[in-house]
């Protein structure tokens, strides 16, 4: 407000210094201000934004120091314009920053992961922008049009203020300001041609659109004629006053979910979501809910249409839901809120129950805080169900699964309460069914083969290596679906998940197949009589492959391959192994079993060999090429491939 501006000066401390950026932050300037040119108007919601977070900190801080107030009690948000000098203000008596904040905070960037992040920019205008709005420009998008951009701020019960300077080129300047007023005003020097930016009109169009939620007062001047002295005694004519500048409230001011459903049009909603979680992108869908009764809260949850960029770095913070208690910010840890696998979950969590002096140690413990998170829970979970079931949504629910699916499985393991909610969400790629997202359990269950008692799965690295697997010649034989897991999540998830509505789960590649009734007592018997025969060309297989394989068996999988191997039922599958090994997990090797399809012609030529020589050689050969069929790899490929093409001579001799 201007009475600040006047008052602030240089305190004479000491003379500017320059600093230079995080090498990141220069980049990503450069990169931002020509893709985002497009989008440029943001830049005023990230400000009021990050003005209304500065005052939401101030009065939770409040709470226990009321100090920090001095003597400006009245929370506000302030936009300013100066024709002659170019610039908009915008400005708040929020919290504010100290000088090692101002630095930690506007001149580096915090995020882990932000240099691959900038790595993966493409150069593409478009595609660029959308994905710096997923990683969140925040204070910098004033660079977008500003060619220099002044930041004074002081801490509410610091002495003095610091301004922070530059013009995005890659320094920074710091000086100690006097500051009477507590907060920070951000004035961008507005680059030419981009003097739309000083009229009031657009600017009140633009808080109107973007930031009429906010729930604190938004200011701006406005021209106003002085109420005249109407004097009874007063008989000369009186001139026309000049009009006068008053501070006018341009928002509405009141949080968004403290209004009644009815009253809040889906564009209010849209346009909070992106004020409040910074996104730039409309949400997929959303649920606002007031809870009463023995609890009471409000919820306001929604579900982005695009995932952060860094969902799955564990060191990310994610600022999901936030807490408010009867309306004052609280914290925005959100895993206190929510559990890790909704933390692509954003919103608002409003309690009336919990006291307002509430600390973040009471908080770990805290009964109705546990309530709220199971409550809330169920809605994300029954907003998830009613998007699945709307056929109408079936784009929407597609987008949400392969944005957010991975993270949501993790739930199978660690929500044992939701886990066949969760699982009924879910969306399997199968052999029936390729396409994406795939299909569900129901679906899957409700076109199950005449017989059929169980979920098969097989894990796999690719699509292509799970369907090529050996592991599923019977079933494609007998139209048996399976289901094709690829994700890393996906095995994990699955040593968690042993049934659905009273089906089992089956991995294709463990234990003794039992198809059930899918098998005919013709086959069943025709089986044993085959495992019966080759009895003593089991033995003789084992004794040549010795301990690299547990036992030798007759197939029940195979139809087209010689041999494939098997792990135990309760043992770990080989493709399991194979992902531990990769993260440099050290475990005692595990043998598996090998099954052979005896009515293979190379079997059947195996069996009529004599020399044991030929018979260890052939053995060897089966064993190798069913890792190799199910993704894994040889300890020795040298000699395995000095077996082949001694084979392939024989082959060819012997036609010869
Ligand atoms: P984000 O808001 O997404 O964290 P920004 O780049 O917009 O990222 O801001 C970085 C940080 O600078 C904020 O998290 C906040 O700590 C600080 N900051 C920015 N603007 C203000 C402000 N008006 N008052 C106090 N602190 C601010």
């Amino acid at each position: 407000m201007s009475e600040t501006k006047s008052d602030s000066s240089n305190a004479g401390q000491a003379a500017p210094e320059t600093h230079g950026f995080q090498a990141e932050v220069k980049q990503l300037l450069q990169l931002m201000i020509h893709s985002m040119y497009s989008n440029k108007e943001v830049f005023l919601r990230e400000l009021i934004s990050n003005a209304s977070d500065a005052l939401d900190t101030l009065r939770f801080e409040g709470i226990k120091n009321d100090k920090l107030y001095e003597d400006d009690p009245d929370p506000k948000i302030w936009i300013e314009t100066d024709k002659d000098a170019g610039t908009l203000t915008v400005g708040d008596n929020g919290i504010g920053m100290t000088r090692e904040e101002a630095m930690e905070r506007i001149g580096t960037i915090a995020k882990s992961g932000t240099q691959a992040f900038l790595n993966s920019l493409t150069g593409e205008e478009k595609k660029d922008a959308q994905l710096i709005g997923q990683f969140g420009v925040g204070f910098y998008s004033s660079f977008i049009v500003a060619d220099r951009v002044t930041v004074e701020t002081r801490r509410g019960g610091e002495t003095t203020g610091v301004r922070w300077e530059s013009d995005g080129g890659g320094e920074y300047t710091l000086e100690e300001i006097d500051k009477p007023r507590r907060g920070t005003e951000v004035t961008l020097h507005l680059r030419e041609g981009e003097e739309e930016f000083l009229e009031h009109q657009r600017l009140r169009h633009m808080v109107t659109t973007y930031s009429d939620h906010v729930a604190f007062p938004i200011l701006m001047q406005e021209e106003q004629q002085p109420e005249s002295s109407n004097d009874a005694n007063d008989t000369e004519e009186e001139e026309t006053p000049e009009p006068e500048l008053v501070w006018k409230q341009v928002n509405r001011g009141a949080p968004l979910w403290t209004q009644p459903k009815s009253q809040i049009s889906d564009e209010d909603y849209i346009e909070f979501y992106k004020h409040t979680c910074h996104d730039f992108e409309a949400p997929l869908t959303w649920t606002h809910n007031k809870v009463e009764g023995s609890q009471e809260y409000t919820s306001l949850l929604y579900i982005p249409r695009r995932a952060p960029f860094d969902l799955f770095d564990p060191q990310s913070k994610q600022h999901g839901v936030k807490l408010y208690v009867q309306r004052v910010f609280i914290m925005d840890d959100s895993e206190k809120l929510m559990p890790r696998y909704m933390r692509f979950v954003k919103g608002i969590i409003d309690s009336n129950d919990l006291p307002l002096n509430v600390s973040r140690e009471i908080l770990q413990s805290n009964k109705a805080l546990e309530k709220i998170r199971s409550g809330s829970v169920k809605k994300v979970l029954g907003l998830l169900e009613s998007m699945a079931h709307d056929d109408e949504r079936a784009d929407d629910y597609a987008t949400f699964w392969n944005e957010f699916g991975q993270v949501l499985k993790e739930g199978i393991v660690e929500d044992s309460e939701n886990r066949d909610k969760i699982a009924g969400l879910c969306r399997f790629r199968t052999t029936v069914d390729e396409s994406d997202p795939g299909v569900s359990l129901d679906t899957y269950i409700g076109r199950m083969a005449e017989g059929q008692d169980k979920i098969y799965y097989i894990t796999a690295d690719t699509i292509a290596e799970a369907k090529h697997s050996p592991h599923l010649e019977i079933f494609k034989k007998k139209n048996i679906e399976v289901l094709l897991l690829t994700d890393r999540v996906d095995e994990w998830v699955m040593a968690h998940l042993t049934e659905y509505e009273g089906k089992e789960f089956s991995s294709v590649a463990k234990g003794a197949l039992d198809l059930g009734d899918a098998e005919t007592e013709e086959e069943k018997q025709q089986q044993e009589k085959l495992e019966q025969e080759s009895k003593d060309l089991c033995e003789r297989i084992k004794n040549a492959l010795g301990d690299r394989v547990n036992e030798v068996r007759v197939t029940h999988r195979l139809t087209d391959s010689p041999a494939c191997l098997v792990a135990d039922e309760s043992g770990m599958s080989a493709h399991l192994e194979r992902i531990l090994k990769e993260a440099g997990q050290t475990m005692p090797n595990q043998t598996p079993h090998l099954e052979i399809n005896p009515t293979h012609p190379l079997v059947e030529k195996l069996a009529s060999e004599e020399a044991e020589d030929s018979v260890e050689s052939f053995s060897q050969l089966l064993f190798e090429q069913a890792i190799l069929a199910e993704g894994g790899e040889l300890d020795d490929p040298a000699t395995f491939v000095s077996r082949m093409n001694q084979m392939l001579l024989a082959v060819s001799k012997g036609a010869a």
